[in-house]
């Protein structure tokens, strides 16, 4: 509960700073953090020494320019080495390793310690309180959910006021009565689950709404305004980050940055982050892949600090089932998550067929042809005919990946 009530705390008086200088002086009080972290990280003592660097050197937000970017593939590879797995710092002890697919595509392993799995409720208290919004005590948090498998189940959420979080499955029978039923104060979705929502014939009456994708459409807002009043924040987030920004509820279209937990860098466009926030795995100037522009300035909603503005993330990919239903082909990316793939690109070809390239060293990809088959049945295809294919060496690793394509699409416009 310690470093939740901290980082609240934090995120809380940021918003009390005025100008730029004292601002950027917060932020580098984080650097110090950051500092221990690279001397104890293999890692970086490794690369850093080659470089000729010292953590010493990082003193200033200005000297990260110096420091070398981490790019996805790296934190993947390095991620035992990243950490000090091997100090005495008990976070190692119930520190786990997840399998990231993220919105990049190729799923690679990512260390998080105890308090990071749990940071996101710290961040939602911080949103609700800034919005004015009371939560009850033992809050339901519903966590809305669109991807076939239909998976559901009920847990406690110590960090937010024993709190309670219950998965419902839109694919599972009857979902708006368990939605209903759990009358929950939050919701949790993407824009999928928020589609499926604001098409029922009643409506939950939730505080507040989040999602996370970054393809949240003003159109989606807007039909969500019209069936329920509670604020929606649309933040951004990487499974390799955890919460980064939201976008402002006033301008739309600008992501106003989570300080002082994090520093975001735009390097040639790309956006890149810097963890202020003490955390076991080091992140020192992580390219995300996603574009934008940062600028320090106040808003007209009370933040102060700097927003991103620009923000192309990842790219929307939208697949046709034959009854002409169009769905979101990220539901897809968990199902490649379970398989040691270096990397994968599904493209819609025909109504009905796909054609799946994998990088991978396994000789077999029937194992991984049926389960994607069979995810297809469940989201609205009858008989997809997939066609896998080994691709020897990775898709473009310099923008995002583009991991979900249609060209049936793109064939159709061209008629
Ligand atoms: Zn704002």
């Amino acid at each position: 509960l310690k470093p939740s009530q901290e980082s609240l705390e934090q995120l809380l008086a940021f918003r009390e700073i005025v100008d730029e200088a004292k601002a950027r002086a917060r932020l580098e009080q984080g650097l110090a953090e950051l500092r221990s972290q690279l001397f104890a990280s293999p890692y970086y003592r490794k690369t850093l020494g080659a470089l000729g660097l010292s953590p010493r050197d990082l003193s200033s937000l200005d000297d990260l320019r110096a420091f070398p970017l981490l790019d996805r593939p790296t934190l993947g590879k390095e991620w035992r080495d990243l950490p000090n797995l091997d100090s005495a710092d008990p976070r190692c002890r119930d520190a786990v390793v997840i399998r990231s697919s993220g919105s990049t595509g190729a799923p690679i392993r990512v260390l998080r310690d105890g308090y990071e799995l749990l940071h996101m409720w710290t961040v939602l208290r911080f949103w609700a309180q800034i919005l004015g919004i009371s939560l009850p005590p033992s809050p339901k948090v519903v966590l809305l959910c669109t991807l076939p498998g239909g998976l559901e189940y009920t847990s406690s959420l110590p960090l937010l006021d024993d709190g309670t979080l219950i998965r419902v499955s839109t694919k599972k029978p009857d979902p708006l009565r368990r939605l209903l039923d759990a009358a929950p104060q939050v919701i949790f979705s993407d824009p999928a689950g928020l589609h499926w929502l604001t098409a029922q014939s009643q409506q939950p009456s939730p505080l507040l709404t989040l999602t996370s994708a970054q393809l949240f459409s003003p159109a989606l807002r807007q039909a969500l305004a019209e069936v329920n009043r509670a604020p929606v924040v649309n933040y951004y987030a990487t499974s390799e980050t955890g919460p980064l920004a939201w976008e402002c509820l006033e301008a739309p279209g600008r992501f106003h940055l989570l300080h002082p937990e994090v520093w975001v860098e735009s390097v040639d466009g790309e956006l890149v982050v810097t963890r202020l926030r003490s955390s076991l795995l080091p992140l020192l100037r992580y390219r995300t892949g996603d574009a934008g522009a940062v600028k320090f300035g106040r808003c007209s909603c009370g933040h102060r600090g700097w927003t991103i503005t620009g923000f192309t993330g990842r790219r929307a990919c939208e697949l046709q089932t034959p009854s002409g239903e169009l769905v979101d082909a990220w539901q897809l990316a968990f199902l490649f998550k379970h398989h040691p793939l270096e990397d994968f690109r599904l493209t819609q070809t025909d109504l009905s067929s796909f054609e799946l390239e994998v990088v991978t060293d396994a000789s077999d990809l029937r194992d991984l042809s049926d389960t994607l088959v069979a995810a297809l049945k469940v989201m609205g295809w009858p008989d997809p005919k997939v066609q896998a294919r080994k691709q020897r060496s990775p898709f473009s690793r310099e923008l995002k990946p583009e991991p979900f394509r249609n060209r049936f699409f793109s064939a159709q416009r061209a008629l």
